[in-house]
């Protein structure tokens, strides 16, 4: 077999070992639907209410404001859908930024057309929302701001206890996708005053089709899935069990090492960042140099068709993206590196190397070694290189 080097982990990461052997039991033997009155029945409740309080300690909260959904996406639908709507007759303004997700920035576009107003903030070329900004946009009708916790494409982590702040002040609720940070980065939702948190269990060596939001005690917010009384009456379905009890395993174990992975992924990152800086031309780095994800890398090379790198790494069997997975296939650049200010011919050569704790500097050293030369190779096919050389030539 060939190599395989895996450097995409902010778009799935692998479901743990020990994560899969806490859900197998649901599937089999424990098969009891949790709201079943009988004893055999008891023991998914059980493994659900533990799931649900190992949630909760990971991120500070009362596991009675944890909610358990089908993943980020959903989370991100029903924090701003319930809300504007539980909310509506206070106001229809919704504040949130132009580097969110496309589970926030489409569910925005839906709203707009039921009539909410939204003001999409602008960010620094670094990636972050300026907080006189956010202030300067709230409104006496402004009912809810969304910005998320840390970048899905650039790795930047936004001041979330900042804005939280801010937003508590202003009496508005505060909804953070912390898809992202949830089980990489420390979350406290109540030093950071955050109504609503959304995390996605594939995002964290969890299971993929289940996620949480957090909705702090005393929000209103009405059902997205109505049905059955289900968390609470909030979200109706028989509850994903084996789902659940993943989401509850790798928050367990997020919490134990995550002090140790971040630090075993920032000297990687940073050895990478370094390399690639340093011995490639052209290159730049997208997202904030320190207050970004431990595992994110990204870069643009300029005169480089992000697309034609994939491809060619690919061949050697390292997985990346370039732009996000939801966009790649799509000829339009980012609107994450966009929003960064980057004009469209440099936010096409874009690349996202995103690491785990498990991924290795030899593998990274090989990627770099490799990359070198790909980019080399490519820009002597490119047009656009051959005239800014002979242009640097003239000079
Ligand atoms: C992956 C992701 C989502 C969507 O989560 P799913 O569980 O895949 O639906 C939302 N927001 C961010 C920032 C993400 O990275």
């Amino acid at each position: 077999m060939g190599k395989f080097i895996y450097l995409d982990h902010a778009a799935t990461t692998q479901t743990s070992e020990e994560v899969v052997n806490a859900m197998l039991p649901f599937f089999s033997e424990k098969y009891g639907n949790p709201s079943a009155f009988y004893g055999f029945a008891g023991e998914a409740e059980k493994a659900v209410s533990y799931a649900r309080k190992q949630a909760a300690a990971l991120i500070h909260a009362n596991p009675e404001e944890i909610y358990f959904t089908g993943g980020g996406s959903e989370s991100d639908n029903w924090a701003l859908k319930a809300a504007a709507e539980a909310y509506a007759d206070k106001g229809k303004h919704i504040i949130t930024s132009k580097i969110e997700h496309h589970a926030i920035l489409h569910t925005c576009e839906y709203l707009q057309k039921k009539g909410y107003e939204i003001t999409y903030l602008d960010v620094d070329s670094d990636g972050k929302i300026s907080l006189e900004e956010l202030e300067a946009a709230i409104r006496e009708d402004t009912i809810l701001i969304s910005v998320m916790m840390a970048n899905n494409e650039v790795g930047t982590i936004e001041e979330v206890a900042k804005i939280g702040k801010t937003a508590r002040e202003h009496g508005v609720l505060f909804h953070t996708d912390a898809v992202q940070a949830y089980g990489h980065i420390p979350v406290d939702v109540e030093e950071m005053n955050i109504d609503m948190l959304s995390a996605s269990g594939h995002k964290f060596h969890g299971p993929k089709g289940v996620g949480i939001l957090y909705i702090k005690k005393g929000v209103k917010i009405r059902s997205l899935i109505h049905g059955g009384a289900q968390e609470r009456n909030r979200r109706a379905g028989t509850l994903n069990v084996p789902g659940i009890v993943g989401f509850g395993k790798a928050s367990e174990t997020a919490g134990k090492t995550m002090e140790e992975n971040i630090k075993k992924e920032t000297v990687l990152r940073d050895h990478l960042i370094k390399r690639v800086l340093e011995e490639i031309p052209y290159s730049r780095l997208n997202g904030h140099k320190t207050d970004r994800l431990p595992g994110n890398a990204n870069f643009c090379f300029r005169f480089i068709e992000g697309e034609s790198m994939l491809i060619l790494l690919e061949q050697l069997g390292i997985c990346a993206s370039s732009g996000s997975a939801c966009t790649s296939g799509a000829l339009d650049p980012s609107h994450v590196l966009l929003a960064l200010g980057l004009p469209h011919e440099i936010a096409h050569g874009s690349l996202r190397l995103t690491l785990s704790a498990e991924t290795t500097k030899e593998d990274l050293d090989f990627v770099v070694d490799e990359l070198k030369k790909i980019i080399e190779r490519l820009r002597h096919m490119s047009p656009l290189y051959e005239d800014f050389l002979k242009k640097e030539n003239k000079e």
